[in-house]
């Protein structure tokens, strides 16, 4: 068996740096929460959202899953981790803004990109990755030629507009941004480089919004992302 001590020796850490110094945080948090956003991202283990964002306890309201994927809007007797999770967050949390958060390197992506040639990914994966499966159709259609790195980061993008129009399926989603009081933002975060992209709806392109941690490490994955 592998040896956990280190997330052990992480957790007493994390206790001291954050209760240590402030022993009232606890009494705060057990309060409740009122977190500003609803940040979908994957289970990637690389990409921890509260690390990336340097966020505090209670800042984010955490959903993860393979690709961070969202479907749509679909009443069934399944069980619904995902729409439960953001029914949550928008009824009764009351976030104001829904971030889906896509990343580089993706392997769910890979693995959407995969099942093109006939290679169903595991049990449950494949059939996931699949609510995004029209962002791979574009991507083939669209640049046949480029190569599998390429089509793979065009990929990681169009799912994300995948998300966020699924998002928009869900009544209470829909009826919150009409009336201004939820906003919805796609993000792309490039692990080689730190840097972060948003979608302009009206350019309709993913631009930059923080930039790369080193312009060396930036010129070197351009070709890629
Ligand atoms: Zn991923």
């Amino acid at each position: 068996m592998a040896d956990v001590t280190k997330f052990l020796t992480g957790i007493e850490n994390f206790q001291q740096q954050h209760f240590g110094e402030n022993p009232e945080l606890a009494n705060t948090l057990i309060e409740g929460q009122k977190p500003q956003a609803l940040l979908i991202g994957c289970c990637d283990s690389r990409v921890d959202p509260a690390l990336v964002t340097d966020s505090s306890q209670g800042d984010l309201f955490i959903l993860r899953n393979i690709a961070n994927l969202v479907p749509p809007y679909l009443k069934s007797n399944e069980h619904h981790g995902v729409s439960s999770s953001i029914e949550y967050a928008v009824c009764n949390l009351e976030v104001s803004d829904i971030i889906v958060f896509g990343h580089s390197h993706c392997g769910g992506i890979g693995a959407l990109m995969d099942s093109a040639k006939g290679e169903e990914a595991g049990e449950f994966i494949g059939k996931w990755v699949n609510i995004a499966a029209s962002a791979r159709d574009k991507v083939l259609q669209e640049m046949p030629n480029e190569t599998p790195d390429k089509q793979a980061r065009a990929c990681e993008k169009e799912a994300i507009l995948v998300s966020l129009r699924n998002l928009m399926t869900f009544p209470w989603v829909r009826e919150r941004v009409a009336k201004g009081q939820l906003s919805l933002h796609g993000w792309y975060y490039n692990m080689g480089t730190g840097q972060l992209r948003y979608y302009n709806q009206l350019t309709e392109e993913f631009e930059v919004l923080v930039k790369h941690y080193s312009p060396d490490r930036q010129k070197e994955q351009e070709s890629t992302s």
